[in-house]
Order: C-alpha cells, then structure tokens, then sequence
C-alpha cells in the first residue's frame, strides 16, 4: 500500500507510542521511514524501534530548537529529494500549567504547549510542501479533549481543538496541490505523554466501561488508520478527524 513512499515519523518516544506503532504500519505497508528523537537521552529508547523497522534514517529533532526542524527537512531533501507523507505525533505543556485549571493557564505555559503541540505541525506543512511534488498526506494526532470538555484533559483541550482546526485550514490551503492533512483522534493509550495528565486511569475506566467497544484501543489499530490515510487508498479524504477509540466519542 506505500510501497515507494517516503515518509517522516515525528514523535516516537520509545515502543509504547503512537507514533510507533503508525512508524510499524508504515514499514509493514512498504513504506521508507526517516524517524526522529527528542534528544541523546531519548535516543536509546527510539533507536530499537527504528531498528526494528529498518528506518532509512534517525535524526535528532527538539522543535524548540530553533533551525532544527529545517535541518531534519535538508537531510530529507538531500535523502530522497521529495517526501510523500508525514505523521505529527507530538504534544507538550509545562506541567504547573497542565494540571491546572485553564482559566489560570499562563501566557508562557499556553504560548509554549500551542507553539510546540500545534504551530510545529503548520511548520511541518510549510517545509513539506515543496517536496511534495506528487502531491502527499500530513497527518497529526489530536485527541476528544479537543470537542468537548473532559476532566483533567485541561489546557490540552483548547490547544488540540487549534490543532484540528489548522488542520481544515491546511486541508483546504494545500488541497489543490493534492496534500491532504487529516487528524488521527484514539482513544486513552497508557504512553509516556498520557502519564503526564492527571486521573489518566479514570479516561482508561471511562473508555473501557462506556466505548461502544468497551475496549482500550492499541496503537497498531491507530497505525492501520494512519497507514491507510498515508496511501493513494485516501486520495479522497482530506481534512477529516478520525476517531479510533472504539467508538467512544458517539456516547454522552
Ligand atoms: P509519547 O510520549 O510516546 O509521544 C509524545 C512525543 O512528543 C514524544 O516522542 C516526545 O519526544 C515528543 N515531543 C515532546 N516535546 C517535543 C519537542 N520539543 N520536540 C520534539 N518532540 C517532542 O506519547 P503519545 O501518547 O504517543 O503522544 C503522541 C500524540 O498523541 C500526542 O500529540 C498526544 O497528545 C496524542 N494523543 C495521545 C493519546 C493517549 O491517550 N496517549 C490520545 C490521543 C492523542
């Protein structure tokens, strides 16, 4: 399905996260991957899964570091000199201002959780639109905090919500080139970033008890969604948000 596609995965902490297993999917699709990792301490946790997929290159990527997403663009442009897809799979706030209420959110603590959750997929979409000769699939991961209010998701809720917002806009800005950009929406998955928010295992109970499926998701069924809107199979689809939470988001 992406046999002779070249993607970026932007997001991998270790095995356990999404972008892990949407990286799986893709290799397993036939896809030519070049991963990223935070930083030297991130690093061996992040090499193993690149390994294992037999990714074409693993460079190092802190989107608060200025000129470091250009360079992971130029080592791509140098690589394969184009790019067919891409998956966002990245979220940050400074804790004070995640587990407090958002009417206390701090201009810091907001400016940096949108520009390093959200504004880093926009410039992702910038730097890839040229190399996306052929046109390609952008792809980011929100989550349901972003519709409704839901304890404890906090901020994150507002920040996703710009998330999938600039998502339509994306869609509809690069649409004519044929780039489509769609957000990926699972379910609870117990991953580094979600140990981070508080009552995470009240959403793990909520979605086991209350999803249609009355199931946890797993990352490899959010990586057959993302491979499957990586493809040519999805030329039509573009600037939706995918739910892949057992169904959780249709109930009260
Ligand atoms: P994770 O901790 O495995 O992944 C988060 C990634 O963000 C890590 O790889 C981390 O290195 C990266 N990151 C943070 N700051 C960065 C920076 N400055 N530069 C570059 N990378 C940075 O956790 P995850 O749950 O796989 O999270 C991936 C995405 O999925 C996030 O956007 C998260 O909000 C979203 N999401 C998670 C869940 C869940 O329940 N786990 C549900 C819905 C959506």
């Amino acid at each position: 399905m992406l046999k002779g596609k070249y993607g970026l995965v932007v997001g991998v902490a270790n095995s356990q996260s999404i972008a892990a297993g949407c990286a799986r999917a893709f290799a397993g699709a036939g896809a030519d991957l070049a991963l990223t990792y935070l930083n030297e301490r991130a690093l061996p946790h992040v090499r193993p899964v690149a390994e294992d997929i037999g990714a074409a290159a693993l460079l190092p990527l802190d989107l608060a570091q200025e000129g470091a997403l250009e360079a992971v663009f130029d080592d791509i442009r140098g690589r394969w000199g184009r790019l067919d897809f891409l998956l966002h799979s990245v979220a940050f706030c400074p804790k004070e201002d995640l587990h407090g209420r958002v009417t206390d959110c701090s201009a810091a603590g907001f400016a940096q959780a949108m520009d390093i959750s959200c504004h880093s997929f926009l410039r992702m979409a910038r730097l890839a639109e040229p190399l996306m000769t052929a046109g390609g699939s952008l792809m980011t991961v929100s989550y349901y905090g972003a519709e409704k209010v839901v304890d404890h998701y906090n901020i994150m809720g507002p920040v996703k919500a710009a998330l999938e917002a600039c998502t339509r806009h994306v869609a509809a800005e690069l649409g004519p080139q044929g780039i489509r950009a769609n957000v990926l929406s699972p379910g609870p998955i117990a991953t580094r970033a979600a140990s981070g928010i508080d009552h995470f295992d009240a959403l793990i109970e909520d979605a086991r008890t209350r999803a249609p499926e009355r199931r946890l998701v797993t990352i490899d069924e959010v990586g057959a969604v993302a491979a499957f809107l990586a493809s040519d199979a999805a030329s039509g689809v573009t600037g939706t948000v995918t739910h892949i939470d057992g169904g959780r988001h249709v109930r009260m």
